[in-house]
């Protein structure tokens, strides 16, 4: 296989978009507040990860 010096732009291959739209597909429950949050991340409702408060959403 030759070596490419240039990376084909997607413009120029017609590029496939499939793959455009799935980072975002797996969401975890709050077990708090039961609103749908990105698991390891803090719940962006109630500010609550593991059993403890890291935001205070009442003060924000
Ligand atoms: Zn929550």
């Amino acid at each position: 296989m030759p070596n490419p010096k240039r990376k084909l732009a997607r413009s120029w291959k017609g590029g496939r978009r499939s793959h455009d739209h799935v980072h975002v597909r797996s969401l975890s429950l709050c077990p708090r507040c039961t609103q749908p949050k990105l698991p390891h991340r803090i719940c962006g409702t109630c500010g609550y990860y593991k059993g403890e408060m890291i935001v205070d959403m009442k003060k924000l």
